[in-house]
């Protein structure tokens, strides 16, 4: 049965879509059986005798192993082994710190499929995904092991009288610093912040999401074999809730990447003890398709884009405003597309969306396409939970009616939930998807690159790709990513992704003193001598 909207045929208002039904294998368990050995045995702990915490695989609710419910006396224990083992990570040279990643660098590759299965029966995400977030590990090694010296090397600055002061711009490691991670991409969220930590001189004490920890576990046990010393990097495991506020009150630098709720909990925590921060936090992502946008390539993207790890990825896209010159084609197109997505929990590259990771997750992304359907809103594509499938699939869902007052206008559903707006001009466009609290990360599509280019600087988000999916900045590792507005602070990758984890330091040196008075002047002499030098200095471009 169809309803016709313009000049498309579609499904009614929860009518399924042809996705394709993939069953559930059984034996994931087996599967990562070998990959798990020994890892929990790994996490750090005061006393051997902690309770232990069940991890299941969303494909379909088999239990894959136990990690220990650490408590805070396990905290206490794991930044106390970091912390002796910082020092003489620091004083190693650089380039022997280096050397350790890009050997994980090549390890991460030349494990791939092993990574590949744990990440998809742990995380529940369809094999390309797992891929992406892999090779994203693997370009962070290589980038930081490869630029660190550039950056982290002292370096000569400007001074206010050449030849007489001199001054250095130094970087020290921070010492000890946690990171707390999210379950939505567990590989690389736990140790991709962790490499130029590291790399920077410091020890680490990771604390992985509840969810995940063997995926965590799994990328440190690697590092350790690519040849980082004993101790360095700490895993606790177990909640955030009864390890994070021990950990922030132990540890020289506080990086936190999850949900916003609990980024602003963190960042009023660190506040407190006057510790650097990063929180990489929620979006609502906007993607804008102008009139003159490539339609293959905008339905290819908004594709790939909005329904990455069945939508549970913070970069993915969750609002499209869509020019009403190309908008009839488009939506016609991408509900096709949408709808020929195959679902699924295949351990291969045959399936194009995994699973969502729980429960709890499944319920709000009900509960938002529930809300916008008893509003209003129509379901164009999906739209319905596939329990055929596996417990946790929910079908790519594209909506349109959606307004003000339906909870997917604003919030993060962090599901395969995406809403379609039409818009008269890309000034529209741009009001529209600044309009929200958010800040991460948008996408813009138009064939006139100048034109492009131009619309995405004016989009309030910290990463915005134009022609392509958020691979393009996520990959470029030289440029900062990171959230505006509620969406975070600090950046990860390029210069500051590394720098925010050391304390800079001015070194400056004299060769004459006092500087004032002016040796031989008087106080009143000394002074017209430094405002005369001020307005010569002004006026040589080499010296202002
Ligand atoms: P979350 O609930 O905030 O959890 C993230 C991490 O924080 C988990 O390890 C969690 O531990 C821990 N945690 C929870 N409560 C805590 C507390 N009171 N103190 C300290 N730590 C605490 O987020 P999530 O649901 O896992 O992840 C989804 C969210 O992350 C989405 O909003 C998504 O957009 C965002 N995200 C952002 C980025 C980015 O780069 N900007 C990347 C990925 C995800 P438990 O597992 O024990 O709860
Ligand atoms: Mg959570």
């Amino acid at each position: 049965m169809t309803a016709s909207v313009g000049t498309m045929e579609m499904p009614r208002a929860g009518e399924r879509a042809e996705t394709t039904v993939k069953p559930v294998g059984a034996g994931l368990a087996g599967r990562v059986k070998p990959l798990i050995r020994g890892l929990s045995d790994m996490v750090a702990l005061a006393d051997r005798e902690r309770k232990r915490t069940e991890v299941y695989a969303p494909f379909n609710r088999e239990c894959i192993g136990a990690v220990p419910s650490c408590e805070a006396a396990d905290v206490r224990v794991a930044v106390d082994r970091a912390r002796a083992a910082q020092k003489a990570w620091a004083a190693r040279p650089l380039r022997e710190r280096t050397r350790v990643f890009m050997r994980y660098h090549d390890l991460v590759l030349d494990r791939l499929d092993s990574i590949l299965d744990m990440l998809q029966v742990e995380g529940g995400k369809s094999r390309r995904h797992a891929l992406e977030e892999t090779l994203d590990v693997a370009i962070n090694a290589r980038y930081y092991a490869a630029h660190a010296a550039e950056l982290l090397q002292p370096k000569r600055r400007q001074s206010l009288i050449p030849f007489i002061l001199k001054a250095w711009e130094y970087h020290h490691p921070v010492g000890v610093v946690g990171i707390i991670s999210p379950w939505n991409y567990p590989f690389t969220m736990a140790v991709s912040d962790a490499i130029p930590a590291l790399i920077a001189g410091n020890a680490v004490v990771l604390k992985p999401a509840d969810l995940t920890p063997f995926s965590a576990l799994y990328g440190v046990r690697l590092l350790y074999e690519a040849g980082l010393p004993g101790d360095l990097l700490q895993v606790i495991t177990g909640r955030g809730s009864v390890l994070g506020t021990p950990l922030i009150e132990q540890v020289d630098f506080i990086g936190f990447t999850g949900s916003t709720e609990v980024g602003r909990k963190i960042g009023e925590q660190a506040g407190r003890r006057l510790i650097k921060t990063s929180l990489e936090l929620g979006g609502k992502n906007p993607m804008l398709v102008l009139d003159d946008a490539d339609l293959e390539r905008a339905v290819f993207v908004a594709t790939q884009g909005s329904f990455a790890g069945a939508g549970q990825l913070c970069i993915s896209y969750e609002r499209m405003y869509v020019q009403s010159g190309i908008y009839d084609r488009f939506l016609e197109a991408f509900v096709a597309r949408t709808k020929a997505q195959r679902l699924g929990s295949a351990l291969d590259f045959s399936v194009d969306i995994g699973s969502l990771i729980g429960a709890s997750q499944l319920e709000k992304t009900v509960e938002h396409v529930d809300d916008a359907q008893s509003k209003g809103a129509q379901v164009l594509a999906g739209g319905r939970s596939r329990p055929d499938i596996g417990p946790y699939f929910f079908e790519p869902t594209i909506l349109t009616g959606v307004t003000e007052g339906m909870q997917c206008y604003r919030e993060e559903t962090f599901g395969p939930v995406v809403s379609i707006y039409k818009v008269d001009s890309v000034e529209e466009a741009i009001t529209r998807a600044n309009d929200s609290e958010f800040g991460l990360n948008a996408a813009v599509m138009c064939r006139d690159e100048r034109k492009a280019v131009d619309v995405a600087s004016r989009v309030r988000c910290g990463t915005v790709s134009v022609n392509e999916t958020y691979q393009a900045p996520w990959s470029a590792m030289g440029a900062p990513m990171g959230g505006m507005k509620d969406s975070g602070l600090g950046r990860r990758h390029g210069i500051e992704g590394l720098l925010k984890y050391t304390e800079s330091q001015n070194v400056s040196l004299s060769r004459i003193s006092p500087l004032f008075p002016a040796p031989g002047l008087s106080v009143e002499a000394s002074a017209a001598a430094y405002v005369a030098m001020l307005r010569l200095v002004k006026k040589i471009p080499g010296l202002r």
